[in-house]
């Protein structure tokens, strides 16, 4: 392993600047969980690790109780989001994507910053957070700017960040009434594997508890980067809810995937698979939505 500096500036500010001086040889870190797997492998050779762990408000999971903004610092593990009982009542889809990355160790360390950045098309924590309408904010050189989560992503391990810009925070939008999420990460073994497929629905009803207001319905490892269904959601908005519906969004879902054949699985199984757990996403997000009446 080649050896590098660890620098641990105490603002975002000081980090940028760090970045500045040697952008060709840093790399900002977050967790490590892919980082230093990387550099022990030899797949990235920084001269300068530039950890994001001591800046104050990045660790921050809050919500505003006037807005009703969410808001999760880059640096949250994803061990903080598995044990609060905010997420687990309010937003399970992040709950259900979360507690079932890798093992306890790594949601020990590993942030949903890190996870979003990391750009993998199986990156779990980022189907919850496009479902939910998350923004991300990004500070840089030329300052701050926000972009939604869905279109943070260009290609596997490459985002829309440019030199020196990191991710600051994830907020999301108070979720409408009447709604429910729920995401499924589905592989062959059900811990330490990353997902073959996974799933994520959300779907707001209108007050009369049947029609659809809103329907997003997420992929992972359905393309080259996390994706959403649109064809699936335009298919779902306003018809009234029912397992035949749901059936039917998951038939166009799947077509409208570019799954592909790989070492994990064949692109048939995983177009089967979105089929069948678009509709018992769909079915639990309903349920939800009942028992929270
Ligand atoms: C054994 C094992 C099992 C795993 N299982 C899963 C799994 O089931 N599901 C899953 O999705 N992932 C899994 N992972 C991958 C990894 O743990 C997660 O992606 C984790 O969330 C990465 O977060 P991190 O803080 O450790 O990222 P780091 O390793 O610190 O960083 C990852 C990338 O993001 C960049 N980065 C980090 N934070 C920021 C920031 N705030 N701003 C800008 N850039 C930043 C880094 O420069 C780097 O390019 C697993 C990893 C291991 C080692």
């Amino acid at each position: 392993m080649k050896a590098f500096k660890y620098l641990s500036p105490k603002t975002i500010e000081e980090a940028i600047a760090f970045h500045g001086q040697h952008s060709e040889t840093a790399k900002y870190m977050g967790g490590g969980t892919d980082v230093i797997v990387k550099v022990k492998e030899g797949w990235m050779e920084p001269d300068f690790l530039i950890s994001l762990k001591k800046i104050k408000g990045l660790c921050e999971l809050h919500k505003n109780d006037a807005t009703g903004e969410l808001s999760i610092g880059a640096m949250v593990t994803h061990a903080t989001l598995e044990k609060s009982l905010m997420i687990q009542n309010e937003y399970p889809i992040i709950y259900d994507a979360v507690s079932n990355i890798g093992s306890l160790q790594v949601r020990n360390v590993g942030t949903i910053g890190g996870n979003l950045i990391n750009a993998v098309p199986s990156a779990d924590g980022a189907i919850p957070l496009i479902a939910l309408d998350g923004v991300a904010l990004l500070h840089g050189p030329d300052g701050e700017r926000s972009v939604e989560v869905k279109d943070l992503f260009i290609e596997p391990y490459k985002t829309i960040l440019k030199p020196g810009e990191l991710l600051k925070k994830i907020t999301i939008p108070p979720p409408a009434p009447h709604t429910g999420s729920a995401y499924i990460k589905f592989g062959r073994r059900a811990a330490m594997e990353l997902p073959l497929i996974g799933i994520g629905v959300l779907l707001t009803l209108e007050d009369d508890l049947k029609t659809c207001a809103k329907a997003r319905i997420c992929l992972g490892v359905a393309a080259p980067t996390p994706m959403r269904a649109f064809d699936a959601e335009k298919f779902l908005a306003g018809k009234e809810i029912n397992e035949e519906i749901l059936i039917e969004a998951g038939k166009i879902a799947a077509d409208e995937s570019k799954v592909r054949d790989s070492v994990r699985g064949k692109a048939w199984h995983r177009k089967e698979m979105i089929r069948v757990h678009v509709r018992r996403m769909g079915l639990k997000c309903i349920e939800i939505i009942k028992n929270n009446r």
